[in-house]
Order: C-alpha cells, then structure tokens, then sequence
C-alpha cells in the first residue's frame, strides 16, 4: 500500500540566519573556542546553517551569568505581577510572531506546518498560563492556637538548567521557560542540536519583553558536551531535562553527586486500547491522530494500539484504508499531514524499525519511503498487525509514523500487554461500559490517561510518565513546586 504524496518544490523561508550563536548575559556570542556544528533541513538533508558549538568554558560563562542576574538582579526579587507582565509580553510577542515560528519551526524540524502553527500558539499560551499561575499563587499560613503561626516561604531556588528535544523544539523549550521564569529562577537553555534554528527566536522575543540581562542564557551544542557540562555544574541546582529514557539515566547518575533536583520527561510506547463496544469511528480517528500526527515524533504517541478481537478484522481494515490515505510531502504544504523525519540519522533508525517491523507483524500500510518522494526522510505512515507482545516493535520507542496493533481477548490480557513495556507515559482507553473504563483507566501504567478522548489536556493536569517514561511531574503549580523551595518558619507567639 503507498501513501498518498504531496510533492512540492522544496520551500526555503525568508530571513533564515547566517548562523545559530549562543546568547550570554544579553549578548549573541560564538563558542569561546570558536567550535560550530553544521545543521542540516530535513528536506534537501543539506546543511543551511552552523551553530556555536558549545564547550565547557561557554557553560560556564552562561551559568556564571545566570548566577549574577540570580543574586544581583532584580528578577526573583520582583513582584509576580511585575514578572507577569513581561511573561504576558512575551505570550504576546510569540502570538504576533506564529506563523513566522512555524514557518522556521517546519524548516527545520520537517513538521508539517499547520501542526507546527499550533505548537507555536501552545508556546504563547504556555506563558501566558504561568504569567496568570504566578498572580494567583497562595500559599499557607498556619496558626496553632497558644504557641505558633507557620507560614511558608515560597524562593525560586536559582540556576535551572533546560535541556530539551528536538520534537516540537520550540514548544518543549516555552513549557519549561515559562515555569522557570515565572518563578523568578534565572535559566541556561540547552537545545537540541538538531533543531536550533526556532531557540534562536527567543533572545530578540526577550529582550523586546524587558526580561533583565542575564536571565535568559542560552548555549548550543551537542549533548555530550555543552549539555553534559550544565548538568556536572556545580552551581546549577536544578534540571529540567525532556529526552530518551537513556538520556534520562545517564543525567540522573550525574547529577548523583551533587543532589540536583531533576525533572525527567522521557521517553514512551504508549497503549490505545480499544474494546468491542467502543465508538469505533471515534476511535480510529483519534489512534490515527495518536500516532501519525507530528509525524510520530511525540513523546505520548499511542504506537501500540490494542483492539478486542471481536472488532479485530474490521478494525485492521478500516484504520489500515485510512492510514495509506495519509497525505506525505513537503512540510511547508497545508495539505501535508506526515512531513519529513527530523534528521537522516533518526531517519536510517525509523527505517530499520520498518524493517525489522516487516519480520515481527503483519504489514497492512506503509513499509518504506512514499512513491513520489525519493529524497528527503519521508517515511510512510506504516501499519503493523499481530504484533506479539515480545517483538521489538511492541517493546522499543520507535519515534516515527510506525504502529503495532494486536488483538486481545479479556480485560485482563489487556491490561497485561498495555502494562508490559518498561514506559508509563501515556494511555488511551476506548470502552462505552462506565466501569471497565476507570477500573481499566486506574490500573493502567500510565502518568496520564486519556478515556474516549483526544490527546489535548489543561495546562493545570499533572504532566508526567511512570516507570521509564520519567521521574516526577509538571504541569500547574507542581511546576512552580519544581522551580521554587518552600521554606517552613515557624514563630512562636
Ligand atoms: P535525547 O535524549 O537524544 O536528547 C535530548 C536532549 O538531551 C538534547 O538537547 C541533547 O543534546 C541532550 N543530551 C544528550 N546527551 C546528553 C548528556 N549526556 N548530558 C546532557 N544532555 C544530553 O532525546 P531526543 O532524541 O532529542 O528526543 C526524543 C526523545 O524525547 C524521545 O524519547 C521522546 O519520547 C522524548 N520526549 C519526551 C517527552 C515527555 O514529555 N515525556 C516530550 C518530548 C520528547
């Protein structure tokens, strides 16, 4: 089965820079040793940009600078509104901006650009969420009749490191920026060095805000380097880190030593369950959406969908017709709904999946590069059917267009096979009985689960996975909890 293709000539936005610099107490600086990597658009695969490679000595002076707007500045020491004010400038600074982001955001990530429009609004509203979250917050007071009150003390803690993915780069980057800053902690960005092209965006959309200097530092490079080197600092307290699960480990143990706080979003394989008495129609439309839209490149995607056997065969039919209907091509065309993979690297991996995939389940759409487009990493959206539970493509993060579906007989064997993985991101249930569906919901090994419903969610849910998929969760004010020290003191009256 070939997907449908849209194939465009390829689109080049306007103003693309001459090169990607690091931003270091409000200047736009190359590595001090001079070092660049080459940044490639995942269309031509050639490269349209270098970036200062960060080393070490560049973390350094970003922290150090971090650390004097932190002590010296007046950012964790203003009002919430004050700081609201500026977050809310910069909500609308992003918002004025979207479709420039996307355009940017698509180039170099190969997301097709309306879904790359709305993670540029989900970015604005990002800061705009914490700017409202930041005014609102209370905190307790407690009197004991006779001898205390106890009041807490909310701080910002201090330099929070951020270190974060190449999907949906600008997006992941707001939803830990935000927080962060609304809080009054002083932050080094480390973006992915796939996609540095939309991180670049942010100093201009900061400075114009009336963010302090030093505030906002932002180094490149690569991970083992720049982003090894932020999180062995000794002088940053905290790190946010959105990435594999590998990653994840490797973070966790380094910043052993110091006790550094870590939030951990990792990596998922994610269930969509769907039983026999479930809203099919809906059900397919959404476990399509689950793991095709961002051109499975999303951390929740639903990419082991597990269906009752009594609606297998038609499931497998119907969901197979619409997946090979998907339309593939330039990332920049609106028609596009799976663009290009972000790289030729996770390209080459995706691919071996479909490979492999081709030896472990029944291949019902896709399978390989789409006809019409012979250059680029376009992958179509590819079906797999009777995936056995121990099969690498049941059990490994694939990250591309790539679905494993497998049939299941009783409740039990379900959630046995949604549980049988060592990720817990997400899980979607697909059941009309009011019971099954929150016994089934509860018992699932998930951080978040989505019942007979899309993936969107409410900036205040809890955000987070279990297991391998992460380590504590954000979202409203357990961002804030992240970012800030609650103090207890204790006065004797
Ligand atoms: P990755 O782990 O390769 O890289 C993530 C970031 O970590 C990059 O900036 C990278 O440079 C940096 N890094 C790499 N090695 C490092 C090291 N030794 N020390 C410090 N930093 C280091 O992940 P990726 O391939 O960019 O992103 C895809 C992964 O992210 C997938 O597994 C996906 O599920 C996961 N993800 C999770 C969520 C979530 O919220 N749970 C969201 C998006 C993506």
């Amino acid at each position: 089965t070939t997907a449908t293709t849209a194939a465009a000539p390829h689109y080049v936005p306007a103003g693309l820079p001459q090169r990607i610099q690091h931003y270091i107490d409000g200047q736009f600086v190359d590595s001090i040793d001079g070092a660049t990597f080459e940044v490639l658009d995942p269309v031509s695969n050639t490269t349209y940009v270098t970036a200062a490679a960060g080393q070490k000595a560049d973390i350094d002076a970003a922290v150090a600078a971090a650390t004097r707007a932190f002590v010296d500045g007046p950012w964790p020491r203003m009002k919430p509104r004050e700081r609201a004010r500026i977050l809310n400038r910069i909500a609308d600074a992003v918002e004025a901006q979207d479709a420039h982001l996307a355009e940017f955001e698509t180039f170099d990530t190969g997301l097709p650009i309306t879904q790359a429009l709305g993670q540029a609004q989900r970015a604005a509203e990002n800061f705009r969420f914490f700017a409202d979250l930041i005014v609102a917050q209370s905190d307790d007071t407690y009197k004991v009749p006779g001898s205390q009150v106890n009041y807490v003390n909310r701080k910002p803690i201090g330099v929070a490191g951020l270190i974060t993915p190449w999907n949906t780069p600008f997006m992941l980057e707001s939803w830990k920026l935000a927080p962060a800053l609304a809080s009054g902690c002083t932050v080094v960005l480390k973006p992915a060095e796939f996609t540095p092209l939309s991180a670049s965006l942010w100093a201009g959309i900061f400075e114009d805000a009336g963010l302090p200097q030093g505030v906002f530092n932002l180094v490149n490079g690569l991970g083992e380097e720049a982003g090894d080197a932020l999180v062995k600092h000794p002088d940053v307290p905290l790190i946010s880190f959105t990435g594999e699960s590998r990653t994840g480990q490797l973070i966790f143990g380094n910043a052993a030593p110091m006790l550094k706080g870590l939030s951990m979003e990792l990596g998922g394989k994610s269930p969509a369950v769907v039983f026999a008495d479930a809203d099919l129609d809906a059900a397919i439309d959404s476990t399509l959406f689950g793991v095709f839209s961002l051109n499975g490149e999303r951390c929740t995607a639903g990419s082991r969908i597990l269906v009752e056997r009594p609606i297998y065969d038609e499931f497998l039919e119907k969901y197979s017709a619409r997946a090979s209907k998907i339309v593939v091509g330039d990332p920049h065309d609106p028609a596009t709904e799976v663009g290009a993979l972000v790289h030729p690297e996770h390209f080459d991996k995706v691919m071996s999946y479909v490979e492999i995939g081709k030896t472990e389940g029944r291949l019902l759409a896709g399978g390989g590069r789409p006809e019409g487009l012979p250059t680029g990493n376009y992958v179509a959206p590819t079906v797999f059917a009777d995936v056995e539970p121990d099969a690498r493509i049941f059990q490994e993060e694939i990250f591309g267009p790539v679905v494993a579906i497998t049939p299941f007989d009783t409740d039990d064997e379900a959630l046995e096979l949604a549980n049988g993985v060592r990720y817990g991101l997400a899980a979607y249930i697909w059941t009309n009985n009011l019971e099954r569906a929150h016994t089934f919901s509860q018992r699932v090994e998930a951080g978040m689960v989505w019942l007979n419903s899309h993936n969107v969610r409410d900036l205040r849910t809890p955000f987070g996975g279990v297991k391998a998929s992460g380590l504590g969760h954000e979202g409203g004010y357990r961002s804030i909890d992240f970012y800030t020290d609650q103090q207890a003191v204790h006065i004797t009256l």
